[in-house]
């Protein structure tokens, strides 16, 4: 139902008609629908320009498919405003009736469903949300929003892509750079914290090559399955016997191949390994560890030292302490003091931070709520991010999304 001449408060302070909320909710069913995956946005970098456009807001591409908007409004401050678009290879089951059935070419050229299980398309649709007001509303502030549509987050690869790419010869440089993201929480509530955000991840593949030889003649071979295996146990003694308890630090070992038939002892065994660290310092600690085991176990075992590939690398997302303090203070004055929840140190990993490290700006990023408070009663709570059942409110995500981009842009751009 659209009622134009009822308003809605997004935050305190700032309110739109209820036409706003109801077309923004399908503006987020329809990007909902047609997830696309890390760096094979197409279509999703098409219809943001198209709605830029529409906005009379300047454009361009940067990155392949990441698209950057100059939204200007005369002298005065200069912030970035980071949203990113990709979905995931997941089979939805929300069971929405604006749920995906799209699929997507993976990497190895495989068909795979497609959903925006991380709830990218809130952030798309957020930020659209944020510089429709923004134009609409010209009167309430002045300055430069660099809009950054990144695509490939969750490959690690498009705000490093965006950046190659001469972003920041483009855009002019901003003071800050802000990112929001959407998680399993109360809607009306934030977290944040100074410092690290997310963790440092590095994935590597790591392939053991040994000799071939039928399964009755061990002495002909050189077992890449032994030694592999011999690896994989080791590296589990870097988190537990070479950092400090109270280190935060996980070596995930996700994938292990080896051989085809049982009496064939094989040439080669592959496996990934996943790194999350808090710091540079403990990363490099982890990550030489893991070379020198790999090394010292390929020598035990009288094969040559395997070879490791880099699949990705999340660099840090480092929140500056002074931003920090001004987006909480905005995010409290915009939701009341109790909004505000202080994030502990996650594990996850996240590539907005680049855009501001690789130019030396300070980077703010805080998650937002979009469940029902009923999502959590008796101590449940709903399917996080990367779920097939990962299913914010399309309203609560519209109001709280765009509030909370609103509400700390105006603490940088308010007049
Ligand atoms: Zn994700
Ligand atoms: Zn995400």
């Amino acid at each position: 139902m659209t009622d134009t001449t009822t308003t809605v408060a997004l935050a305190a302070g700032i309110e739109v008609p209820q036409s706003f909320i109801a077309e923004h909710i399908e503006m987020y069913k329809a990007y909902h629908r047609a997830p696309e995956l890390s760096s094979e946005e197409h279509r999703t970098a098409e219809s943001i320009e198209a709605r830029l456009t529409e906005l009379g807001i300047e454009h361009f591409r940067s990155g392949g498919t990441g698209v950057v908007g100059l939204l200007t409004n005369g002298e005065g401050p200069t912030v970035g405003f980071r949203a990113d678009t990709d979905g995931l290879p997941i089979a939805e089951a929300t069971g929405l009736d604006y749920a995906s059935t799209a699929t997507g070419i993976l990497p190895d050229g495989s068909e795979a469903p497609t959903m925006h299980g991380c709830g990218h398309d809130t952030h798309i649709t957020t930020a659209l949300a944020a510089a429709a007001y923004l134009t609409a509303n010209r009167d309430a502030w002045h300055g430069t929003i660099v809009l950054l549509f990144q695509p490939g987050e969750e490959t690690a690869w498009g705000a490093k892509a965006m950046v190659d790419d001469g972003l920041w010869d483009r855009a002019p440089r901003p003071e800050v750079v802000l990112a929001q993201h959407v998680m399993p929480a109360k809607a009306g509530t934030f977290s944040l914290r100074a410092g690290n955000m997310a963790s440092l991840a590095d994935s590597w593949r790591i392939t053991v090559r040994g000799r071939q030889a039928h399964g009755s003649q061990p002495e002909m071979s050189l077992d890449p399955i032994v030694a592999a295996a011999s690896m994989v146990l080791r590296l589990q003694t870097i988190v537990s016997r070479e950092l400090a308890p109270i280190t935060p630090a996980v070596v995930t070992v996700g994938t292990f191949h080896a051989g085809l038939k049982e009496n064939i002892i094989p040439e080669t065994a592959e496996f990934s390994v996943n790194v999350r660290t808090p710091d540079e310092d403990v990363r490099a600690h982890v990550l030489g560890s893991i070379r020198r085991i790999v090394a010292a176990e390929a020598a035990a075992s009288g094969i040559d030292e395997p070879a490791i590939v880099e699949i990705n690398r999340f660099p840090r997302l480092f929140n500056d302490a002074e931003h920090t303090a001004r987006a909480t203070a905005a995010l409290q004055a915009g939701f009341g003091s109790e909004s505000v929840i202080a994030a502990p140190l996650g594990m996850g990993s996240e590539d907005a931070g680049w855009l501001g490290d690789a130019i030396g700006v300070p980077v703010v990023f805080w998650s937002f709520g979009a469940f029902p408070a009923k999502a959590f009663a008796d101590g449940s709570s709903p399917a996080g991010n990367h779920s097939p059942h990962f299913a914010p409110n399309a309203e609560l995500a519209v109001v709280n999304g765009t509030g909370a981009a609103l509400a700390v842009l105006l603490e940088y751009l308010g007049k």
